[in-house]
């Protein structure tokens, strides 16, 4: 039996109150609030009561996972906010040192959430990325915090209000019209934060309305959630697990697939009863369980975790999906791993899987193009190089196509590679160009200085 917990939310003014904290010393917990003061810190009672191993901090994956560490501002940042907060500071003090160091970490916070925002009579659907043709994002507009906050998490601008989640779905609900009016749109992908956060209520009013008959052509749901590692409670012991369970039998009665996809970054967070029970409970309802992470530094950079991580998902019914390639945006320096080295641990953990597994793709890069992945490393006439597919794709013609670009171990994104064998471009990128140009509906491009982000063809600008 699986006693009920109740949720408890510690963030940075709680970070005193957390008992096993205690046993740091003063100035690993004073660099923890420093951090903690400029990056979104939140973390609940099962991760710090059943996750974290206490006796193995600071290096224990999921402290990494859910604590700040010291590193991830540079030197200067961290100097500056430490004077702060230890000079009798207010604070407006605290908040505006705060917010310059967010700013040089981050200095288009809105720039990623409203590339891929299509038009509605010319105006943008609020809470919506449709990027490709298949597969439409959902942000609701309840579900856009977390059970507990990753730290390398690159959504953090919205979680400490520098985009003040405009992105999200509005009241009229426009993103339901979009869909009724589209077609071809087959899959509809909750996203946040994580959808799970919501109540089985306010979830079942986003999902319910897809089940009637003018959305048939919308053949499969996903819930993108980290609840499953995060609170596997929502499913087991929360007052509305049943009634969550029992909307996921809804949507499966429907005749539509529901897909769970499940984000994990270690094995541990597979560990516990209440985790595995939440699986078993989840898959009883006819729902499958995809799985996806990114690779971390300090939590998964290693091919043991990975392939056991992997093994013990399929041993429990879920399927590997994707293995990512984090992307550069906030701590960056403190979480970057170089591509030739991703490729390398994705290869590693990969030869020591069965076929049962081996349905993981990547590493895969969501990058302006598409999901750009690392498919090997080789020579060709002498030349050293990655070979790259797109997995998914802008146009769903360049999927799946070999194309080849300088091996280099110091790059760590696409925007760091060059094409092989002399060329100045990547087959895809003329027609790139012109369909950012055409800004078809396709595009939406808020403010003029995401639009030139792009045309300077640094292709900063993710997804
Ligand atoms: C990954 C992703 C999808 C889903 O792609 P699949 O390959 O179908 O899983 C949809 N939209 C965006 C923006 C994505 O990044
Ligand atoms: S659960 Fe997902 S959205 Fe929330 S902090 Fe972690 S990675 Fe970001």
């Amino acid at each position: 039996m699986i006693s009920h917990k109740k949720m408890k939310f510690y963030g940075l003014r709680d970070l005193d109150n957390i008992p096993q904290l205690q046993n740091l010393s003063a100035d690993q917990r004073f660099a923890i609030k420093v951090v903690s003061s400029v990056l979104p810190f939140r973390v609940n009672n099962y991760i710090i009561e059943e996750l974290i191993d206490w006796d193995n901090v600071p290096e224990d994956p999921i402290f990494q996972l859910t604590f700040m560490q010291k590193e991830m501002l540079s030197d200067d940042q961290f100097r500056r906010m430490a004077f702060t907060l230890s000079n009798n500071h207010t604070f407006e003090e605290i908040q505006s040192a705060a917010e310059d160091i967010r700013l040089e970490l981050n200095p288009h916070p809105a720039g990623q959430m409203t590339l891929n925002v299509p038009l509605m009579f010319d105006e943008p659907v609020k809470g919506v990325q449709h990027k490709y043709r298949e597969t439409v994002l959902i942000f609701p507009s309840s579900g856009q915090t977390c059970h507990s906050y990753c730290t390398f998490c690159f959504r953090w601008a919205q979680f400490v209000g520098m985009n003040d989640l405009k992105f999200a779905t509005d009241e009229a609900k426009s993103f339901q019209d979009y869909l009724a009016a589209n077609k071809g749109v087959t899959d509809l992908l909750l996203t946040g934060g994580d959808p799970m956060i919501m109540s089985a209520r306010n979830l079942a009013a986003y999902i319910e309305p897809f089940l009637e008959s003018e959305f048939e052509h919308i053949r499969n749901i996903r819930i993108g959630t980290k609840s499953v590692a995060y609170w596997p409670y929502k499913f087991v012991t929360d007052k509305d697990a049943d009634d969550t369970l029992r909307l996921f039998e809804r949507v499966v009665n429907s005749g539509k697939h529901l897909a769970i996809m499940g984000h994990y970054n270690h094995w541990k967070e597979l560990s516990t009863d209440v985790a595995q029970e939440a699986i078993r409970r989840i898959r009883s309802t006819g729902a499958q369980i995809r799985t996806q992470s990114p690779l971390v530094k300090n939590v998964n950079d290693s091919p043991d975790v990975w392939a056991r991580m992997w093994k013990e998902q399929v041993k429990l019914g879920c399927i590997p999906y994707y293995f990512f390639v984090e992307r550069n945006t906030g701590a960056k320096n403190y979480f970057s791993i170089p591509l030739y080295k991703a490729y390398q641990i994705y290869r590693e953990a990969y030869q020591e899987l069965s076929g049962l597994s081996r349905t993981v793709r990547g590493p895969s890069m969501s990058a302006l193009p598409g999901k750009v992945s690392i498919e090997g490393v080789t020579q060709i006439n002498g030349e050293k190089v990655f070979v790259l597919t797109l997995l998914q794709a802008r146009n769903p013609e360049w999927v799946k196509k070999p194309f080849f670009a300088k091996y280099s171990e110091k790059a760590t994104w696409l925007t760091d590679l060059r094409p092989a064998f002399g060329r100045d471009k990547f087959f895809y990128q003329d027609e790139l160009n012109q369909m950012i140009r055409a800004n078809n509906g396709q595009f939406y491009f808020n403010r003029s200085e995401d639009y030139e982000m792009i045309e300077n063809t640094s292709f900063d600008a993710d997804e």
